[in-house]
């Protein structure tokens, strides 16, 4: 199974990217930011919890996220592999996600981290705003508040994965299709 950890700031492109792979590599794409949406819609308690913080910036809890990815890895036991894409976002997410996978006897085979700079990252969430509905996509102090918490909590998981020998920096920089190759080239040498 090829298990991928798509990671990156918010704005690195990760969703654009995960669209391309699962099509490419056959993999059942699990976003925990697009399935907590899906509560927020389905106005769950766990989605009018969650949207509290998103709508801050702020991250919803470990023990939510967790379960979501474990029902959906329940779901799909046939799957070629998955792309994990905004997910984890913590050390306890990325060591639940790890326990997760070696029930099913199957590791993460890398974790594609996108570098992209931080000007770049605030333009193109401001420019995805126009269009996306989303409340967090407006407000460049909440987008600066996710850009902070993603470097707190979040970046610390580089060297989670590396300590594994499964870090992988690609340049998040450059155009869709660019960025799309050199993914490719790094997941085909996994
Ligand atoms: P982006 O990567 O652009 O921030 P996402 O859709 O991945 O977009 O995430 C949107 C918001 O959803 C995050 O700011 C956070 O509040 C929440 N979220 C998504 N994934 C997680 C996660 N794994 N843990 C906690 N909160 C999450």
């Amino acid at each position: 199974m090829l298990n991928l950890v798509l990671f990156g700031p918010p704005g690195a492109g990760k969703g654009t990217q995960a669209d391309f792979l699962i099509e490419k590599f056959k993999l059942i794409h699990l976003s925990t930011g697009d399935l907590l949406r899906n509560e927020i819609a389905a106005k769950t308690e766990l989605g009018i919890e969650a949207k509290r913080l998103m709508d801050k910036g702020f991250l919803a809890s470990d023990s939510i996220v967790i379960s979501m990815i474990k029902s959906k890895l329940q779901e799909n036991f046939d799957a070629n592999g998955f792309i994990f894409d905004g997910f984890p976002r913590t050390v306890e997410q990325a060591t639940a996600l790890d326990h997760l996978l070696e029930e099913k006897g199957t590791p993460v085979s890398g974790m594609l981290c996108l570098c992209v700079e931080k000007e770049e990252l605030i333009n193109r969430i401001l420019h995805r705003g126009k269009t996306s509905g989303r409340s967090d996509d407006h407000d460049v102090s909440i987008i600066e508040n996710r850009i902070r918490i993603y470097n707190e909590k979040t970046k610390p998981l580089t060297e989670f994965y590396a300590a594994q020998n499964k870090f992988y920096k690609i340049d998040g920089m450059g155009s869709v299709e660019d960025i799309a190759n050199r993914l490719i080239e790094t997941i085909s040498s996994l």
